[in-house]
């Protein structure tokens, strides 16, 4: 590779912030080239307040998208369209359609797109998919807890149709089942609690059958005060592993198992690096066909306002 890729980060909201730039910053394979936000501002680089104008008058520069969901398919379609190499944060598009047509367009222009999990690079993930492939699973139980007051403060979007509710977290933990649980997964009951001023869940239990017809749960809820509980509980007939802390931390049969610190923003761009340098793409849309899915078969009740 010819020195660092130049990347622009679009869309300086949290995730961006708290994640993106440092991992940027911490990477001598990417050098920051600008920033794009209509509010948000990155010290120490140009500044676009709108996507447009830094396609036409920017950098060339590859381009880490940080939006919401709803808007990527446009923001997506114009950067691949100006042959820029694409890093998109979870979930990747508001629906399938649009995914599917952002996957066509990269192919079609040759560009590398990177539809990231990040939940998919905790440290526990891949050595749970390794002792999972050896047995036969017999359930896999998902508890996907928070507080969502603390993780989306002000987050106006999370609400509206395309913002995903409480499946914006709980993506998450379907990345990581799809990626430890490979193969078809359907999805036959889901329970969407709504709240009467919001589009979108703020609680939602699923029940899910794999191949096999290995019973699933899951159980998404954003009302959790105090500690959180981000935990997947895999059963292979009488042996158990448990996956906590979003995947950080591994427990077999009761015994902790030492699988190294957090590295998931760090390792996602070093995924990116890899495959702008092989001019590959890494699109897995299995956990969006899920919550697909669980919206086409859900029960809507609804439940108490939320007021952030
Ligand atoms: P956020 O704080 O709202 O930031 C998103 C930024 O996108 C906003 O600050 C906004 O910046 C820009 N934006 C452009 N068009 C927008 C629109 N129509 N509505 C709202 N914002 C718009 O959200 P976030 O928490 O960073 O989440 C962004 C993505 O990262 C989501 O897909 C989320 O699932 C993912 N993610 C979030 C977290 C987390 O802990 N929050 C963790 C992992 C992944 P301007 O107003 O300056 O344009």
């Amino acid at each position: 590779m010819g020195g660092p890729i130049p990347v622009a980060v679009v869309g300086v909201g949290k995730i961006a912030r708290d994640q993106h730039l440092p991992a940027i910053a911490a990477n001598p394979d990417f050098l920051l080239a600008a920033a794009v936000s209509r509010h948000g501002k990155v010290e120490g680089v140009p500044n676009f307040t709108d996507f447009e104008s830094f396609l036409r008058d920017g950098p060339l520069a590859a381009v880490s998208l940080c939006t919401p969901p709803d808007v990527r398919v446009e923001m997506s379609l114009a950067a691949i369209e100006a042959g820029r190499d694409l890093m998109i944060e979870k979930p990747p598009s508001a629906t399938l359609g649009e995914i599917e047509t952002i996957i066509s367009a990269a192919k079609a222009k040759g560009v590398t797109l990177f539809a990231t999990w990040h939940s998919r690079f905790a440290p526990g993930v891949e050595p749970a998919r390794a002792w999972m492939a050896s047995r036969e699973i017999t359930s896999v139980d998902i508890v996907w807890r928070e507080d969502v007051r603390r993780w989306h403060p002000g987050q106006a979007w999370i609400w509206q149709p395309g913002g995903f509710g409480v499946f914006d977290p709980g993506i998450n933990a379907l990345s990581i089942l799809t990626h430890i649980l490979p193969g078809p997964i359907h999805v036959q009951s889901a329970d969407l609690e709504v709240p009467s001023n919001a589009f979108t869940p703020i609680a939602a239990r699923l029940t899910m059958q794999a191949r096999g017809q290995v019973p699933l749960s899951a159980d998404f809820d954003w009302r959790q005060e105090g500690p959180q509980t981000w935990s997947i509980f895999v059963q292979a007939g009488e042996e158990r592993l448990e996956l906590h802390m979003g995947g950080a931390e591994l427990v077999i049969d009761g015994r902790r198992v030492d699988v190294g610190p957090e590295q998931e923003y760090p390792t996602i761009y070093r995924r990116f690096a890899e495959l702008v340098s092989a001019r590959k793409s890494d699109t897995d849309i299995s956990p969006l066909r899920i919550v697909a899915d669980a919206c086409l078969k859900g029960r809507q009740v609804q439940t108490d306002a939320f007021h952030d």
